[in-house]
């Protein structure tokens, strides 16, 4: 119980915070990711993601 579920903004995959492989600081928030893929994409362009969050 507690285990937080977290998810990939990039592929939108859900997660625990174990499984994934990347995480990246955005304003004071961290992001993570199930791969070094996803982390790059987020951080080119981390406003087309955080749109979609939220
Ligand atoms: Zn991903």
């Amino acid at each position: 119980m507690a285990i937080k579920k977290i998810k990939d903004v990039v592929c939108r995959k859900k997660m625990t915070a174990e499984e994934a492989k990347e995480k990246a600081e955005h304003n004071k928030i961290i992001y993570y990711f199930c791969s070094k893929r996803c982390e790059e994409k987020f951080l080119k362009a981390p406003e087309n993601y955080l749109k979609l969050v939220g």
